[in-house]
């Protein structure tokens, strides 16, 4: 018989996501737009606290919007850590605009602080910074705000991984002028699909609504002065989204848990580190981690083969942006003498599965397979 599959991070839905897509059904609110967007944008804003949000198709269209709404055009540079989804930054080239890779730091995994000064000596009139919280861990948010602030260039956060992620008290995705949110099907919460952009500031928030509805002119008829989109969230996602936001607390509980156990059931395995949570930040844990320390004789293939072959889901860490054949053309900063940490990570690394379904029985079966690989 086949072994019970084991996911990665798998939806996990609890019933008042249905009550709220009933109600839109029941009063025929299911085309665009509706009861459910505008609650679900101020709920989210309110647990994020932030003023003022948009709920969209996805992530990727709020980073596409942000770029759009602060003029990042043709031939721009925008800084990108390079350890990251292609999402965050294949918008920047929707736009024309070069997106130049930036390397991690070993503290939390994201942008270094360090690389990011150093491109400046190359590219000083970058014209954003898109940060990102890989796998729900804060990054150095205060240095990279000062380095940002100091050279007059506008951050972006790419809090997509980060939903329920603090930073010195305060949700990431609220530090930047604009900041996005996914809810993707594998995300911390989901509404299948779908994403919001929020700030602080009002103009930017009604002016995305306005691109994401194919920049209608306020006349009449058809009018168009701009390019528009059609980024809008539909009244009948946004009510999946109602009902995940009320569980995002007990989620986040969750994958701090399956954080914790991987942590103590791999402590006296000195081949095996788990990967790095801010310490000045409350990470949501939403994508557990783990390398394998530099000269050990074991690969994250062979322990992920042992594991796939078991039914057990897990993920490769994201191949860094200045690896991939279509970026090939594209800068990459780094302050090492030689290779990178993003790549080092990504060559020692992978992703355990941190599905909040995980049982006491699924958790030990993973750490059991994974332990036998270190034990001699
Ligand atoms: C998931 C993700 C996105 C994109 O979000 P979608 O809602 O899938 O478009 C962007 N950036 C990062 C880092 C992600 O993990």
């Amino acid at each position: 018989m086949e072994k019970k599959r084991i996911y990665l991070s798998s939806p996990t839905m609890h019933g008042e996501e249905q009550e709220f897509v009933k109600e839109a059904f029941d009063t025929n609110w299911v085309a665009p737009l509706g009861p459910n967007v505008n609650a679900f944008e101020q709920e989210m804003a309110q647990y994020a606290g932030i003023s003022h949000a948009s709920a969209l198709s996805a992530g990727t269209a709020a980073i596409h919007l942000a770029l759009r709404l602060l003029g990042v055009g043709q031939g721009d540079v925008v800084f990108v850590p390079s350890l990251t989804f292609s999402a965050s930054c294949n918008p920047v080239v929707y736009e024309n605009a070069v997106p130049v890779f930036i390397d991690s730091e070993r503290d939390t995994w994201n942008m270094s602080p360090e690389a990011l000064e150093k491109a400046y000596e190359k590219y000083p009139d970058a014209k954003a910074v898109i940060l990102v919280h890989l796998y729900g861990t804060p990054a150095k948010l205060d240095e990279i705000r000062e380095i940002c602030d100091r050279r007059g260039t506008v951050l972006i956060e790419d809090a997509a991984e980060s939903v329920g992620s603090f930073y010195k008290g305060k949700h990431t995705g609220t530090f930047g002028k604009l900041g996005i949110f996914s809810f993707n099907g594998n995300k911390i919460i989901t509404t299948s699909g779908g994403g919001m952009l929020v700030s602080e500031d009002k103009e930017l928030i009604d002016k995305s609504r306005f691109l994401a509805t194919q920049a209608r002119d306020p006349a009449r008829h058809y009018q168009h002065s701009q390019i528009g989109y059609n980024y809008r969230m539909s009244n009948i996602v946004a009510g999946i989204g109602r009902g995940q936001l009320l569980h995002l607390e007990e989620h986040k509980k969750r994958k701090k848990e399956i954080y914790a156990q991987y942590k103590e059931a791999f402590a006296d395995i000195p081949g095996i580190s788990m990967n790095p949570l801010n310490t000045d930040g409350d990470a949501n844990c939403w994508l557990s981690c783990m390398t394998i320390a530099e000269g050990c004789s074991v690969t994250p293939d062979m322990v992920m083969d042992a594991l796939e072959k078991e039914n057990i889901e897990c993920r490769p860490i994201w191949k860094p942006m200045h690896l991939q054949p279509v970026f090939g053309d594209c800068d990459f900063i780094t302050v090492q003498e030689q290779g990178s940490v993003a790549e080092d990570i990504f060559n020692r690394g992978f992703c355990l599965p941190s599905d909040i379904k995980n049982t006491a029985e699924d958790m030990e079966r993973i750490i059991r397979i994974v332990r036998s690989f270190f034990l001699s």
